[in-house]
Order: C-alpha cells, then sequence, then structure tokens
C-alpha cells in the first residue's frame, strides 16, 4: 500500500468527503459469492454434524480432529494466493467465511484469525519469493499453524519496548532470544512471525530497531509454557514462546532490518477486521435465537416479544450488527479495490464491533433471564468469549488513541505549514491563497452527500453538517494544544468517537441508498428504520462529544484518579 494512498476517515478529518470511495456500496463478484456459500454450507454441515462448541469450551480443547477438519475445509489457505495452494479469496469473502465460523463458536474464528489474519498474513505481505514458496503450501493446506508473537510480559500496549533481541552473527545467521507472552496458536504452530529488537548502525551509533523474522518450530533452544485458563475463548491455544540462543538461518527476516513495526502494525490491521466481522458473524446467529425465544417464551399470558423493553433490546442489537457490519463490509470493499489506506478505517470497525459484541452478548444473557445464565445455553459461553475483543489486537483505548492521533496528523502538518506561511507571508502565498480558497469553499457551499439517496437526505445533511463541525474542532484543537494533544487522552477519546459514528453513518448510508435503489423505498423500509435510528443517536453523540471537547469535567476526573492512586484504597467516611 503507498504511503499516499487515499483514506476515507484521514481525508473526513479534514472536512474531505471522498464520497467516490463509499459509494456505492461494495458488492462481491457473483461467482466469488457461489463459492462462498459452497464454502459455508459445507462449514456449518461440519459443525452440525461433529462439533459441540459447549465441549471444547468445558475442556478447553477443541475435539480430536477439528483442525484436521477445518484444514480439509480449505479453512487455513483462504487468504493464500492460488500458486501456493491457497483459495485467493478477496478480504470481503475471507469477511464472509470468517463470521459464519464466529457464529459457530467463539474459539474457532481466533484460531483461524490467529493463523491467516496475523500469523501469516505478514509472510504474505512482505514475504520474499523464496520465503513464500518455502511456507505458504504447508501454511495454506493447514499442515502446519502459524502463529503472530508480539507480546512480552512487559511490553503489551507498548509493542515498542519488546525485549525479546536478536543479533547477527559473523555467518549471516541470527540469535534471538527472548520471551512472548499469550500467543495465540503457540501450542499447535509451527510456523512463528517473531518480532524483536536488532542492533543497527544508525548514524555512527549503534540502535535497536524492531524488526520481523519468521521462526519454525523445532529449532532448538526454542521452547513453549503450558496452555493458559482463560475466562472465553477457551478451545484456542494461548502460550509463552522461549527463545534461548536459538539460531535462525539468514534467511528468516521478514522484510527489511528495522522496518518490522511496519510489519507489524500492517498484519494487525487485516487481524482488526477479522475481529469485527467475527463479531457480526456472530451477532447475526445470536440474533436468530433471541427473536425465536421471545416470540416462545410467554409471561403475564403474552410474548416477551410483545414488550416494549424487549423490543427494544432487539432492535438496538440489529442496529448494532447492522452498522458493525455495514462499516466492515465496506472496509473489506476498500481493500479488495486495492490501494486504499485502511488502517483508521480498520481500528475504527474492531472498536465499534467489539463493543457492539459485548453489549450484544449481555443484552443477549438479560433478555434469556436466568436461562441465560445457565451452562446448558450458548449465552453465558457468548459473553465469556466476547470479552477478549476489546483487549487484543490492541486495546481498545489503545486504538482510540490511534483513529485520532493518526487522523489528526494530516491536519497537524496542514496547519504546520499554515503557520510557517504566515510567519512568512511572501513565501508562503501560493499556500495561504490555497488555504483561503478552501476556507471560503467550506462556508459558501451547501454541502450535501450527493451519492446519498434523497429520501436519506436528513441524515446525509447531519453527516455532511458534523463532519465540517468535526475538522474545525480538530484544527482549533491542534491549534491550541499543539504537540500537546498526544497527552490529552479524553479529548481524544471525544474525536475517536466522533470518527466512528461519522464512519458508521457514512456506511449506514452508503449501503441503505444501494438498498433502495435495488428493491426501492417500500422494500428497503427497515433498512431506512435502521439508518433512521442509528443516525439520529449518532449525530447527537458526535454533537455532545464536540460540545465536551470545550465544556468538560475532566480536571475533576484526573484529581480523582490521581488522588486514588495516591492512597490505592476508597477512603470516603460515610
Ligand atoms: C487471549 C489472548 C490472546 C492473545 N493473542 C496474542 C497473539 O496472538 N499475539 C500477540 O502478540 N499478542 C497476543 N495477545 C496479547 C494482547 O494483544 C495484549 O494483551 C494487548 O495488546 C494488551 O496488552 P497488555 O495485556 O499487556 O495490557 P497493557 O498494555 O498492560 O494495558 C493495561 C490497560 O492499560 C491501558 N493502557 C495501556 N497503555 C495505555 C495508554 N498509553 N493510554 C491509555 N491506556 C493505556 C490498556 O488499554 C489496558 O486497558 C493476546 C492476549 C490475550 C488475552
Amino acid at each position: 500500500m503507498a504511503e499516499t494512498a487515499p483514506s476515507i476517515m484521514k481525508s473526513l478529518f479534514q472536512g474531505e468527503i471522498l464520497e467516490e470511495l463509499a459509494f456505492p456500496y461494495p458488492t462481491m463478484d457473483p461467482e466469488e459469492a457461489d463459492l462462498v456459500r459452497i464454502i459455508t454450507d459445507s462449514l456449518s454441515r461440519w459443525a452440525e454434524d461433529n462439533f459441540d462448541a459447549a465441549e471444547a469450551d468445558d475442556h478447553a480443547r477443541y475435539p480430536e480432529g477439528t483442525l484436521e477438519s477445518l484444514a480439509e475445509l480449505g479453512l487455513f489457505g483462504l487468504n493464500v494466493p492460488e500458486e501456493y495452494g491457497g483459495a485467493n479469496l478477496s478480504s470481503t469473502a475471507f469477511a464472509k467465511i470468517y463470521g459464519v465460523l464466529a457464529s459457530i463458536d467463539g474459539s474457532l474464528p481466533v484460531t483461524v484469525g490467529g493463523h491467516s489474519s496475523i500469523g501469516l498474513k505478514g509472510l504474505l505481505l512482505y514475504g520474499t519469493e523464496e520465503q513464500k514458496r518455502k511456507y505458504l503450501p504447508d501454511l495454506a493446506s493447514g499442515k502446519k499453524l502459524a502463529a503472530f508473537a508480539l507480546t512480552e510480559p512487559g511490553a503489551g500496549s507498548d509493542a515498542a519496548s519488546i525485549q525479546t533481541r536478536a543479533v547477527r552473527q559473523p555467518d549471516g545467521s541470527w540469535l534471538l532470544n527472548g520471551q512472548k507472552q499469550w500467543i495465540t496458536n503457540g501450542g499447535e504452530a509451527e510456523f512463528f512471525t517473531v518480532l524483536a529488537k536488532t542492533p543497527m548502525e544508525i548514524d555512527g551509533e549503534t540502535k535497536d530497531k524492531i524488526t520481523a523474522f519468521i521462526v519454525d518450530w523445532g529449532l532448538e533452544g526454542f521452547t513453549k509454557g503450558p496452555e493458559e485458563h482463560k475466562l472465553g475463548i477457551r478451545a484456542s491455544s494461548t502460550v509463552s514462546l522461549f527463545f534461548d540462543n536459538v539460531v535462525l538461518s539468514p534467511d528468516s527476516m521478514l522484510g527489511e532490518q528495522g522496518k518490522g513495526f511496519k510489519v507489524a502494525m500492517h498484519v494487525l490491521n487485516s487481524g482488526r477486521l477479522s475481529v469485527a466481522t467475527g463479531v457480526v458473524g456472530s451477532a447475526k446467529a445470536n440474533l436468530k435465537e433471541l427473536a425465536r425465544y421471545a416470540n416462545e417464551r410467554k409471561q403475564f399470558d403474552r410474548p416477551i416479544a410483545e414488550f416494549e423493553l424487549i423490543q427494544e433490546k432487539i432492535a438496538r442489537i440489529t442496529v448494532g450488527t447492522y452498522v458493525a457490519e455495514s462499516m466492515a463490509y465496506l472496509t473489506t470493499g476498500l481493500i479488495d479495490r486495492g490501494d486504499v489506506d485502511y488502517s483508521l478505517e480498520s481500528a475504527i470497525c474492531k472498536v465499534f464491533a467489539s463493543e457492539m459484541g459485548w453489549e450484544m452478548a449481555d443484552e443477549s444473557v438479560q433478555l434469556m433471564g436466568g436461562l441465560g445464565y445457565m451452562k446448558d445455553y450458548p449465552f453465558e459461553r457468548d459473553l465469556r468469549d466476547a470479552r477478549i475483543n476489546p483487549i487484543f489486537e490492541g486495546t481498545n483505548e489503545i486504538l482510540r488513541l490511534f483513529i485520532a492521533l493518526a487522523g489528526m496528523r494530516a491536519p497537524g502538518e496542514y496547519l504546520k505549514q499554515l503557520g510557517r506561511a504566515l510567519r512568512d507571508p511572501i513565501k508562503g502565498f501560493g499556500f495561504l491563497a490555497d488555504y483561503a480558497i478552501s476556507r471560503v469553499r467550506e462556508v459558501v457551499t451547501d454541502t450535501h452527500l450527493g451519492a446519498a439517496h434523497p429520501a436519506l437526505r436528513e441524515w446525509s445533511d447531519r453527516f455532511t453538517r458534523y463532519v465540517e463541525r468535526f475538522h474545525r474542532s480538530v484544527d482549533s484543537a491542534i491549534m491550541k494544544f499543539g504537540k500537546g494533544v498526544v497527552d490529552r487522552q479524553l479529548m481524544l477519546q471525544r474525536f475517536a468517537d466522533s470518527a466512528i459514528d461519522l464512519y458508521g453513518m457514512l456506511a449506514v448510508l452508503s449501503r441503505v441508498t444501494s438498498r433502495i435503489h435495488a428493491v426501492g423505498e417500500e422494500g428497503a423500509k427497515h433498512d431506512m428504520d435502521i439508518a433512521q435510528i442509528y443516525c439520529d443517536g449518532a449525530w447527537r453523540r458526535v454533537r455532545r462529544n464536540l460540545r465536551q471537547i470545550r465544556r468538560h469535567q475532566d480536571r475533576s476526573v484526573r484529581r480523582l484518579a490521581a488522588h486514588m492512586s495516591d492512597r490505592q484504597m476508597y477512603d470516603f467516611p460515610l
């Protein structure tokens, strides 16, 4: 992906709406859609006859033969090019199959995602031809499982602080030492993408820079810890890895030396989107059960589905699922077009879907009443499984900071240039003229989302108006705080939450527009209800968040948190 590739969300931070990237809503190639149907039908049949999710959860491991069956179904090679034995599916097709996998069980997508979305993704993106030829056939067939190892006991969110080190030996090989923690698929995997610090000479100084390596299971000095006991996704493997003077061959480096952080970040973009599409798949399956139960279960002589408070829950879960799905598949569509930057979009999809998924799992237990709490039904397991999603692939706190700060980078650069031009107006004349024109355009244009269907005009107008307000708020925050924005986390969170809602609105407006074009307003009336419910809440949340950038209680929040950190106890006498 080119550094300058267009990004819907990065542009939105600058007040620019890349309508042509968001409309029309992407669709899948019909031939590929047929192939997806064949794979998902076989997958569902296999699960029906052979897979017991409760048993896998209970025993904290898959029933014998599960991974072999997934391999036979071709699930480990979905995103691998055909020349290496894979199915070479588009991101959209991969996501659809992944969603069906997640509807069967919470652990299965983690295992397949740990392999395809993160384990072998670095090899796909940065591997040499020799490396791909050596490893991909066995990975695509499922003969070998892949894992991605970044996290360490001392380096979680602060991934750049890893301590694992690889030092080049005189014969060109690398000596690897260190420890990795909580590595998905670690127990069974034989192919590892491992991030390590490597010393490099830069400007006459030796600096430690992160580099990605391929590490084969079986090398001397490479050992694994026992399986972790987890709250959810219990059948998936999670272990520690230990490297004690492990010798890596000279050709085991993945990508360039010192560019491992970039490898890791690109890999995680893909992993984040998988989290989102997995949540969507599981939510869709859940809704089927909830709607059925609400109609069957009678209290006060009526099905509980007739009570408004239950109706609101079902409507809210449906809206959340639809919005997460719209965002996720707009993003996979962007990836399939090629040459777009989707880093912000995938982070947004992950944050929104993982929190929606948690709320959905929680509300599902509530809707089911006491039955939801019992192990005989899948709802308590879904709740436990859903809890990991806001934590891994970058915690939602870190991702919110990333969304806001990466989004603010371009406007920050722009404003820096503006500052320079204002200090030297003669040299900066051209820039100032462009700036003046862009501001005049903002003021005089009656912006509306031309591609959105006229029936959605109220919401598309709200969207464009709030993009403008959002962009002005971003600009003024950068001018006010400069580099100091980095430490204003509560403010950044408000920008990130606004960005999430704006992307949600855009995705929904695009999808519902396509739906109206396809089936007319009457045919799309429930989609329009969803647009109405979501967009009305979204613009109000954006307005509240932007207002709170100026008026807030942040000082009291920080003072109270500092007091609690200091005292380390609750000391409020009653
Ligand atoms: C089941 C499971 C599977 C996993 N699989 C893998 C895997 O396959 N490969 C891999 O490399 N890793 C994996 N991980 C690790 C996972 O990615 C990390 O747990 C995650 O990145 C968070 O790191 P941490 O747990 O050390 O939390 P910490 O970084 O210690 O964070 C603790 C809390 O502080 C917050 N926080 C931290 N820094 C900041 C900040 N600057 N500002 C505001 N808040 C902050 C966090 O959001 C979090 O709420 C897995 C973890 C689990 C639990």
